[in-house]
C-alpha cells in the first residue's frame, strides 16, 4: 500500500452515550455513538421497543374510539 493515496487513519476514541468508550479505526478524530455492542438490544439481549409505544396507543384508542 502506497502512502499518500489514502486518507489518514487514526485509530479514535469512540465515546458512547451509554459511557462506554473503545476504539476504533476512522479518518474522523472523534466518534460519538448513541449505541454500541455494550448497550445494544441485539447484543445485550434486552427487548426494547422502539417506537411502537405510540402505535399501540393509536391502535388502542382506534379501538376505543368505536
Ligand atoms: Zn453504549
Amino acid at each position: 500500500m502506497k502512502e499518500g493515496i489514502h486518507p489518514q487513519y487514526n485509530k479514535v476514541q469512540v465515546t458512547c452515550a451509554c459511557g462506554e468508550t473503545f476504539e476504533s479505526g476512522s479518518t474522523r478524530k472523534e466518534i460519538r455513538v448513541e449505541i454500541c455492542s455494550k448497550c445494544h438490544p441485539f447484543f445485550t439481549g434486552k427487548q426494547r421497543i422502539v417506537d411502537s409505544g405510540g402505535q399501540v396507543d393509536k391502535f388502542k384508542k382506534r379501538l376505543e374510539g368505536k
